[in-house]
């Protein structure tokens, strides 16, 4: 869409958390709009990109993507290299998923560049009525940790793209 248009940054923005939480699923709902029915395990690592405007400059977001080594410090560190951001997704209907979170946030803690501005996630909010993890006990988690905080459903598209653009704009504020 903007093809002919000049960037003016490119972001890279890693998304992490649990297996089958729905990482794959956001990150094609913001980068296509998308929702994929019949989707297999990532196999690979991948990046989306998504090109946005914020404050009048052209911002390409490179979304990196898991490939399925979501088990417990499988993530390389060159995965988190020059990453400006962090999307940590777990799914509302897991507790294990939310769990883990705080073991996702010490790889970041330990991989990612200090400075790199973190959007946690609790995504399927579509499946409310399976709800495992209130609303609340996550804001407290995200407040004590200096996270920001969404909850969407990659499934209906609901917050996908503001949360996306909060990151976006809170990694332009400090670069
Ligand atoms: P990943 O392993 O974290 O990348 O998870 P996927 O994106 O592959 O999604 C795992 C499963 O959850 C798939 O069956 C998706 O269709 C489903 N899923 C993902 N997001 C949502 C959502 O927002 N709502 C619902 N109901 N299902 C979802
Ligand atoms: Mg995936």
């Amino acid at each position: 869409e903007y093809e002919h248009e000049k960037i003016d940054y490119v972001f890279k923005v890693v998304v992490i958390g649990d297996s089958a939480v729905g990482k794959t699923q956001i990150l094609s709902r913001f980068a296509k709009n998308e929702f994929c029915f019949d989707s297999k395990s990532t196999i690979g690592v991948e990046f989306q990109t998504r090109t946005v405007t914020i404050n009048g400059k052209v911002i390409k977001a490179q979304i990196w993507d898991t490939a399925g080594q979501e088990r417990y410090r499988a993530v390389t560190s060159a995965y988190y290299r020059g990453a400006l951001g962090a999307t940590l997704v777990y799914d509302i209907t897991k507790r294990a998923s939310f769990d883990h979170v705080a073991r996702w946030v010490e790889e970041l803690r330990t991989h990612a560049d200090s400075s790199i501005a973190i959007m946690l996630i609790g995504n399927k909010g579509d499946l409310v009525d399976q709800r495992a993890v209130p609303t609340a006990d996550a804001v407290e988690f995200a407040e004590d940790q200096g996270l920001f905080f969404s909850e969407t459903s990659a499934l209906s598209g609901e917050n996908v793209e503001s949360a996306f653009f909060k990151l976006l704009e809170e990694i332009y504020k400090v670069i």
